[in-house]
């Protein structure tokens, strides 16, 4: 099973974090000239910068988390269509949620059914030799008789 890397976690929670202080920050100017409506006097002007700030921190943010979620080759950073598959798979199963878990749990419990098989093979026992031999095998792999 794939799994997020804890980099890429990080990178994720920072991006939302920046989003989150961009949007604070954006909307905060509008607060403050709503505030100012009712300031009589006018004496100062509101933060646009701020709100230009807040835009940029709220845009990179969303750049950074996008990297976080699929990865640098995922989100088209870095050109490896190999790599953005691989980054892209952890995200994907994120997206199918519970089908796909469901999916794998199926593929884990075939798996466990496949080894447990493979450890009870059939052997069959020479006539000749006395050698243990494959099920399906013709010859005898101690005497190369036929079986
Ligand atoms: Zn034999």
């Amino acid at each position: 099973m794939s799994k997020i890397s804890k980099e890429r976690k990080v990178t994720y929670y920072i991006g939302i974090g920046m989003m989150v202080l961009g949007f604070i920050l954006f909307i905060s100017v509008f607060f403050f000239t709503a505030t100012m409506m009712n300031d009589p006097f006018g004496s100062r002007l509101p933060p646009f910068g701020n709100a230009v700030v807040g835009m940029v921190l709220l845009i990179a943010g969303a750049l950074v988390k996008n990297i976080g979620a699929r990865g640098t080759a995922g989100s088209g950073l870095l050109l490896d269509p190999e790599k953005a598959r691989e980054d892209l798979k952890p995200f994907n199963e994120a997206k199918g949620g519970m089908i796909n878990d469901a999916l794998s749990n199926i593929d884990v419990v075939n798996k466990i059914a496949q080894s447990q098989q493979g450890k009870e093979v059939i052997k069959i026992r020479c006539k000749s030799c006395g050698g243990l031999n494959d099920e399906d095998a013709k010859f005898c792999k101690g005497c190369g008789k036929p079986i």
